[in-house]
């Protein structure tokens, strides 16, 4: 394991030993703090051998998101006893439970506005993010995907909801908002932990504004055809100060927006083929001027198709913004 993630490592159980040590001399009787403790030192003694984030069953590296969350780990997913097997799939269930309740609501519509959403895990929990706030002239939209999948992933994805749901309140502009939000991000993320994002904001007569962080390109249709829209800025988190140029567009009465993260566009089929952007601007040109709805379940009903009975890889997530007549 890289010296640097030792190090933080072993502050974080000095810290964590020091803690139960205080705690202790106030309930020396208490043998949940005492095993706890046994528990950090036996870590601290791993890092000290080189054996720390190696499974002792199989000797496989532990997942580096599990460790993070929890330095006290000593099996790999596949080496846990039935007990703890338990006590993860209840707490993944708990856990999607509450991440389903931050989506939107599934019939979602402000003024001159509708939109749709599909939100899928590739496992029970997503790192994918997907939220609509309506404001006082129209809405703010986003949409990002989180580096990583599982747990860490849906952490970080319930960190931005956070983030943006407390700036959201503060009627900043844009490029401000998205600006703080990422300094924050990025000061409270490891290095590597990163999300590509598209942030914006859309207005009752059709003006919208947004920031492409890092993400794969959105699709404007309008009767005049589809237009992609390519990212202007790096990937959110990525640094604590960097600039989010924002792009203007106009939506008439009945153009759309579609936005995707890599689930779509990263899905292959039995030849090693992937599905591509290229695949999504057709569907976007042949089924523009149907109904949100139809143009998400034309998308889902092409990757099925494409890639057969392969197992979905990575989260999911495709939103269309409807600028309704
Ligand atoms: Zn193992």
């Amino acid at each position: 394991m890289a010296t640097t993630q030792n190090a933080y490592f072993r502050t974080e159980l000095e810290l964590r030993r020091e803690r139960l040590r205080d705690a202790a001399s106030v309930n020396p009787g208490d043998t949940s703090l005492k095993n706890l403790l046994a528990s950090v030192d036996a870590a601290l003694g791993r890092l000290q051998a080189g054996t720390f984030g190696i499974c002792e069953q199989c000797h496989d590296t532990i997942e580096a998101d599990r460790l993070l969350c929890n330095p006290l780990l000593r099996f790999c997913l596949d080496h846990l006893s039935s007990e703890e097997q338990r006590a993860l799939e209840k707490d993944l269930v708990l856990a999607a439970g509450i991440q389903r309740a931050l989506l939107p609501r599934a019939d979602w519509a402000v003024d001159g506005w509708q939109a749709c959403y599909h939100y899928q895990p590739a496992n029970l929990v997503s790192g994918d993010y997907c939220d609509l706030i309506a404001n006082e002239d129209g809405f703010l939209f986003l949409l990002g995907d989180v580096s990583g999948k599982g747990v860490a992933a849906s952490m970080l994805m319930s960190h931005l909801h956070a983030t943006f749901r407390t700036l959201a309140g503060q009627n900043l502009p844009l490029q401000k908002m998205v600006e703080h939000a990422n300094r924050l991000f990025a000061e409270s993320t490891a290095a590597g932990q990163y999300a590509t994002m598209i942030v914006g904001s859309a207005k009752k007569d059709g003006k919208v504004s947004y920031v492409s962080a890092g993400h794969l390109p959105l699709f404007h249709i309008s009767d005049s055809g589809v237009c992609a829209r390519e990212a202007t800025g790096v990937p959110f988190g990525m640094f604590c100060a960097t600039d989010f140029p924002v792009c203007e567009l106009t939506l008439e009465l009945g153009d759309k927006l579609l936005l995707y993260t890599d689930g779509l566009t990263e899905i292959f089929n039995a030849a090693g083929e992937e599905f591509g952007i290229e695949r999504v601007h057709s569907i976007a040109k042949r089924h523009g001027c149907t109904e949100p709805q139809t143009i998400l379940n034309t998308c889902l009903a092409e990757i099925r198709n494409f890639s057969a009975s392969a197992k979905q890889r990575d989260d999911l997530t495709l939103l269309v913004l409807h600028r309704s007549r």
